[in-house]
This record gives C-alpha cells, sequence and structure tokens, in this order.
C-alpha cells in the first residue's frame, strides 16, 4: 500500500454531493458545469489518479491511458453496503486499474472450432 496524501476534493463533486439526488452512480453523466463534456465522475477520478502519482491503489502498476482516458474505476476504501453515507466522500474513494477486468474474455472466443457442415 502507498501512502496517498489526499487534496481536497474536486469542487465538481462538492457540489455535486449538494443535490438531493445525489448518489454515486449518478456521477456517471452528472454534468460538471464546464462544457468539455466531462461527467462528475471522471473528474473525481482524474483527481484520483493524479494525487496517487498514476499509480493503481491495488497492483501498484501504472494506470494505462487508451485515447486519453484512464482504464481505471473508484473504489470505496469502505463499501458502499457498509457505510452508504461515504459513498460520495472523496476520503473514502481511490483509483485502481481495470486492466484485469476483461482481459481473459475474448481470446478465445474464435479457437474452438465448431464445424457446422449443413
Ligand atoms: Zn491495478
Amino acid at each position: 500500500m502507498i501512502r496517498i496524501e489526499k487534496k481536497r476534493e474536486p469542487r465538481a463533486l462538492s457540489e455535486y454531493r449538494k443535490l438531493p439526488y445525489a448518489s454515486y452512480e449518478g456521477m456517471h453523466g452528472a454534468s460538471t458545469g464546464r462544457d468539455n463534456g466531462e461527467d462528475v465522475y471522471h473528474v473525481v477520478l482524474d483527481s484520483l489518479i493524479k494525487e496517487q502519482g498514476c499509480l493503481c491503489a491495488y497492483c501498484m502498476r501504472t494506470i494505462p491511458e487508451k485515447r486519453g482516458t484512464p482504464a481505471a474505476t473508484i473504489e470505496h476504501i469502505i463499501p458502499q453496503s457498509k457505510d452508504p453515507e461515504k459513498a460520495l466522500s472523496y476520503q473514502n474513494m481511490l483509483a485502481v486499474c481495470s486492466g484485469n477486468r476483461n482481459a481473459k474474455s475474448s481470446s478465445f472466443s474464435k479457437s474452438s472450432k465448431t464445424q457446422h457442415l449443413v
């Protein structure tokens, strides 16, 4: 585990949390008020990645970027199921790589030859 100096949370998150319908899932697609097309989720994720020095909080590997979008997701230190109050707490969030998630899915799909002779 690396020691992460938590900085101040992004303003987009503070603003979003004030909304009565604010939820962790709702951060996806929630407008930040800026016109660059970023949603609240990505602003928070970006900020987490930067303060972790671009390293995954789980495996310590550099978080890869695909076309400028980091291949990472937000993880809660205390799970939402245990403490829903902390679901939108910046102090309870970490950025982790999403590298292992789909690694094995596509490579074997075409190798098994199913021959249907009609
Ligand atoms: Zn990782």
